[in-house]
């Protein structure tokens, strides 16, 4: 498809799209009707075959580290669809360290976390910002929701310099939701424990969660799309963090 055919769906834009959080989202805002631009950091393969499962979905590779990159992802996607609704920011990347262990959180821990977690979704929204204005004229406003943590709202989380970006990244999104309403609406979702590949051998964290949260489970990938999927349902909500935690902030 050429820049000049807008699409008749309306397009999300889901960053690291090929596993975990952000291939739920995908597939569950497929289902919701949008066509979905994909996108992960190297897993081509995977993405090539989600779209092709997805039917109405196109992939793009890109490093969120580098900024030519993470322009040219924006810019892909609206060459192929002509239009951009939705703006799903969800890679992110962690590092655990015992937050006692100050020495281990390097200067370029921070900088590499402080990249993908927070300047990526800033600069994303920022090239984004012209096709989601599109969006509020032709009848519904823009909608970015940013994947952050649970560990960005309470002193927690797999190391002090991921909590602190999660951190950064909620205060992002109400400062754009108030910069950018009412044409774009900027929202956060804030997952405490998900079962995905990222958290797959994190078994201290697997049974404080059986044991304590008032749900007794981690959430799937599916509950958190859930979230994501009412958020962009919405034409209201602005500049909130949901935090989906199955409660255990309330323990
Ligand atoms: P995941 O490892 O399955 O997915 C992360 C995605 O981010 C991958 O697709 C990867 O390609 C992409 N990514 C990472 N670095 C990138 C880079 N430099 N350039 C481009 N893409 C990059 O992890 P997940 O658990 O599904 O996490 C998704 C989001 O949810 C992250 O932002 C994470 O911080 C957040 N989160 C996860 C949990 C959890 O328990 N799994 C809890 C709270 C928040």
């Amino acid at each position: 498809m050429s820049a000049a055919a807008s699409s008749e769906y309306p397009v999300a834009l889901v960053t690291g799209s090929t596993s975990g959080i952000g291939a739920a989202v995908a597939r569950r805002l497929g289902r919701d009707g949008y066509a979905v631009v994909l996108h992960s950091r190297a897993s081509a393969k995977a993405g090539q075959e989600l779209a092709a499962e997805l039917g109405r979905a196109t992939y793009v590779q890109a490093d969120l580290a580098d900024d030519a990159e993470r322009v040219a992802l924006v810019r892909a996607a609206a060459a192929q669809w002509g239009r951009l609704d939705v703006l799903v920011n969800n890679a992110g990347i962690s590092r655990v360290i015992p937050h006692a262990d100050l020495a281990a959180a390097t200067p370029s821990v921070w900088r590499d976390l402080y990249e993908v977690n927070v300047i990526a979704p800033f600069r994303l929204v920022a090239e984004a910002e012209p096709m989601l204005r599109a969006a509020a004229a032709r009848g519904r406003p823009g909608c970015v929701v940013n994947i952050s943590s649970h560990a960005g709202v309470r002193p927690k989380g797999a190391s002090i310099p991921y909590a602190a970006t999660k951190a950064a990244l909620n205060h992002t999104t109400r400062l754009l939701a108030l910069s950018l309403a009412p044409e774009i609406r900027v929202n956060a979702v804030a997952p405490g424990l998900v079962d995905t590949p990222l958290t797959a051998g994190w078994t201290a964290a697997q049974e404080l969660w059986r044991e304590r949260s008032p749900m007794r489970r981690a959430a799937s990938p599916e509950d958190i799309a859930q979230v994501v999927a009412m958020l962009v349902a919405s034409d209201y909500l602005t500049g909130e963090i949901l935090l989906s935690d199955g409660g255990l902030n309330l323990t």
